[in-house]
């Protein structure tokens, strides 16, 4: 169905210095690597505590992670498009 919002991230995320991808080559770009899509097909959750921005799956796997690296369950600091 029709989602009733649309998607949401902060305008504004953390920086890397960005690296040359030196493996893909032109065919794999032609045939269409990437494409667009949504919070349903693709859920995000950020972990934004401490400088971590570790990426994953699902908010259980995050508290997991959460809990494990930084010895907290703590709900805040997540970025997601998923809520
Ligand atoms: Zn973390």
């Amino acid at each position: 169905m029709a989602q009733s919002s649309h998607p949401k991230l902060p305008s504004v995320l953390p920086s890397i210095p960005a690296i040359q991808d030196v493996e893909t080559t032109p065919e794999q770009v032609n045939a269409g690597l990437a494409r667009v899509t949504n919070p349903t097909e693709t859920p995000i959750y950020i972990c934004a505590m401490q400088s971590c921005y570790r990426l994953f799956p699902s908010k259980e796997r995050l508290m997991q992670h959460r809990k494990r690296d930084h010895d907290s369950e703590d709900e805040e600091d997540i970025i997601t498009w998923n809520e």
